[in-house]
């Protein structure tokens, strides 16, 4: 099946970078969202995002112009509804992604297939809920999503191959690479990056070592290009405890704990670099400065 139009439920930092990198291969987007704040922000980011990509000459101004112009937004989710392939990037909350679903299935074509860029949700049960579980897969960026290779697809217990080459397609046509994942607690990326991530808070927690020689042994020992606190800092530390807490539950081994600072931070609400604090403060002028 050939996709030419997608539609994008969710306009925050993973939506707006979706619907830069749809637009700019060509499709025709739609981008939705509950909140008119996040749509009118999210069409300024893309166009920064995209003058960065010209002033760098990764791409020209013509091409700037006509993936601006590929891109609708509305603030109904039903105009959304008759895409080739809905890509659903909301807020992590099932209950969120179930309503949404549940509103668009009475209108969408039948082609169309159903995603989910969920970080850690079940894909089965998210797809059950629907009218075509065949027809539905997990379909997962990285942040920032104009720069990340990535795309981790993950196929439900249901999903059909027609789907799956479907979405394959489309991750070819954005010059992305795909890994394919079966549907098991947080897929393969977080599955292994968020339990070392959790270690580190450990290692932390335990003092074998302060936050300044945990991320510089890590850069410079295993030659990671962030330290794994200045990354969970950038990722959110709330998303980190909540990708914790479903390996926890998914997974029933206590391995999977989530170490008790991180909970600590995420109840301080310091949360990384969206709060301005976390493992690092970033409120001053100069470099952040470790908050312990
Ligand atoms: P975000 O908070 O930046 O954006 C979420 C957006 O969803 C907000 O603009 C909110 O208004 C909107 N929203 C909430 N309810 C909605 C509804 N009913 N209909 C339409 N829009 C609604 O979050 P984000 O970081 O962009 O994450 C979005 C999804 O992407 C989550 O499922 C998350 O797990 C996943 N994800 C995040 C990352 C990351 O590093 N942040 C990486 C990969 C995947």
């Amino acid at each position: 099946m050939d996709i030419g139009s997608i539609g994008i439920v969710g306009a925050g930092q993973m939506g707006n970078g979706i619907a830069h990198v749809c637009a700019l291969a060509g499709y025709d987007v739609i981008l939705t969202d509950v909140s008119q704040d996040a749509l009118d922000s999210a069409r300024k980011i893309i166009g920064q995002n995209l003058d960065r990509q010209v002033s760098r000459e990764k791409i020209t101004s013509e091409v700037r112009d006509e993936a601006l112009q590929r891109i609708r937004t509305t603030a109904n989710l039903i105009d959304t509804a008759k895409s080739d392939l809905i890509i659903e990037a909301a807020t992590e909350r099932e209950t969120v992604k179930q309503a949404i679903f549940e509103d668009l299935v009475p209108h969408l074509a039948p082609q169309t297939i159903l995603t989910s860029n969920t970080s850690s949700i079940s894909i089965t049960r998210l797809g059950s809920r629907t009218d075509r579980p065949q027809k539905f897969m997990g379909f997962h960026f990285m942040n920032p999503v104009p720069v990340m290779k990535l795309v981790e697809l993950i196929r439900g217990i249901a999903t059909d191959e027609e789907t799956f080459e479907a979405c394959k397609g489309v991750v070819d046509r954005l010059g992305k690479t795909a890994a394919t994942s079966e549907d098991f607690p947080a897929f393969m990326v977080n599955r292994i990056l968020m339990p070392m991530i959790n270690e580190a808070v450990y290692t932390l927690y335990e003092g074998v070592g302060n936050i300044t020689s945990i991320d510089t042994s890590m850069r410079l020992g295993a030659n990671h290009p962030m330290g794994p606190l200045e990354l969970a800092d950038f990722i959110g530390l709330d998303t980190c405890l909540a990708i914790m807490n479903v390996l926890h539950d998914g997974l029933a081994d206590t391995k999977y704990r989530p170490c008790p600072l991180l909970v600590k931070y995420v109840e301080a609400g310091w949360l990384g670099r969206k709060t301005q604090r976390g493992f690092y403060d970033y409120r001053g002028e100069g470099d952040p400065v470790p908050t312990r």
